[in-house]
C-alpha cells in the first residue's frame, strides 16, 4: 500500500520514498509513499520527476493498481530495484493551478447549493478551467451573472479549507455529507476523507485543494449550457496568477 502524502499535505512538492514493486513491462515502479496525485474525481494525475542516483526520470502518468500507486518512468534508463530510495518532485507548475481550479469547483458547488438548492451531477477539470453539471431547471444569463458574483465573493471572503480523515460512521453522521455522493462509497472503505470550506461546502473527496479560497483568485463563468431538461452545465476559468 502506498501512503498518500498529498492527502494530508497538498503543499508537499518533494519527498523520498522506497521502491516496493517494479513492473518492467510498463516501465513503472510503486513506492511506499508518494506526493503524486493519481487522478480521479475530475482532477488529472500529477506529473513530475523521480530521481535515482544520477538518473532523473520524467513521470507522466501515475496509476493505482491493487492499493499500490505506480509511477510510469519515461526514460529508457534501467529501473531502480525494490528497496532502492528515490526522490520525487511534483510538477508544481501544473499541480498548483489544479489545486486552485479544484477549489473553485467546490466554491461553485457550495454557492449553487446554498443559493438555489441545486445538486451537482458531474464535473471535469483541467488546469485553470473546469465545468460542472447541476440539477437546475431554469438557468438564464442573469442567473449566471449572479452566480459569478457570488463565487467571487467567496474568494474575497478568504475562507479556510480543512481536511479531515474520519471513520466511516462518523462521516455518515454529518447531515451535509449525506446529500453528496457519500452514500455511494463502497462497503469496504472504512475511512472517509472530508474536505470542508469553512461555512460553505463539505464533501467526501480525495483530491488536492488550496488552504484558503483567496488563493483561487478571480473566477470567470465563461459559458453555460443546457444538457437536457434538468441538467445544466457551467464553465469556469481562472487567471494564471491569483
Ligand atoms: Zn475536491
Amino acid at each position: 500500500m502506498t501512503a498518500l502524502l498529498y492527502q494530508t499535505d497538498s503543499y508537499l512538492k518533494q519527498f523520498d520514498a522506497s521502491v516496493t514493486r517494479v513492473d518492467e513491462s510498463t516501465h513503472a515502479v510503486a513506492l511506499d509513499q508518494s506526493a503524486f496525485y493519481p487522478g480521479g474525481g475530475g482532477q488529472p494525475n500529477d506529473r513530475g520527476w523521480l530521481t535515482y542516483g544520477d538518473v532523473e526520470y520524467a513521470v507522466e502518468k501515475v496509476k493505482r493498481q491493487e492499493g499500490d500507486y505506480f509511477h510510469f518512468l519515461e526514460q529508457d534508463a534501467s529501473l531502480p530495484a525494490v528497496g532502492d530510495t528515490v526522490h520525487g518532485r511534483v510538477d508544481w507548475g501544473l499541480r498548483y493551478p489544479l489545486m486552485r481550479t479544484h477549489t473553485a469547483m467546490h466554491i461553485l458547488c457550495g454557492v449553487v447549493f446554498r443559493d438555489y438548492g441545486a445538486q451537482v451531477t458531474g464535473g471535469d477539470m483541467d488546469a485553470l478551467k473546469g465545468r460542472m453539471d447541476f440539477e437546475f431547471e431554469n438557468m438564464r444569463a442573469e442567473l449566471v451573472t449572479e452566480i459569478e458574483a457570488a463565487i467571487n465573493a467567496e474568494v474575497a471572503a478568504s475562507r479556510d479549507l480543512s481536511v479531515r480523515i474520519l471513520a466511516r460512521e462518523e462521516a455518515f453522521a454529518i447531515p451535509d455529507l449525506i446529500r453528496t455522493k457519500i452514500n455511494l462509497l463502497p462497503e469496504g472503505i472504512q475511512q472517509v476523507r472530508v474536505v470542508e470550506i469553512q461555512g460553505l461546502d463539505l464533501q467526501a473527496d480525495g483530491g488536492t485543494h488550496v488552504a484558503n479560497t483567496r488563493e483561487v483568485g478571480p473566477i470567470r463563468v465563461t459559458d453555460y449550457k443546457s444538457k437536457g431538461a434538468i441538467n445544466k452545465r457551467i464553465y469556469l476559468e481562472l487567471e494564471e496568477k491569483a
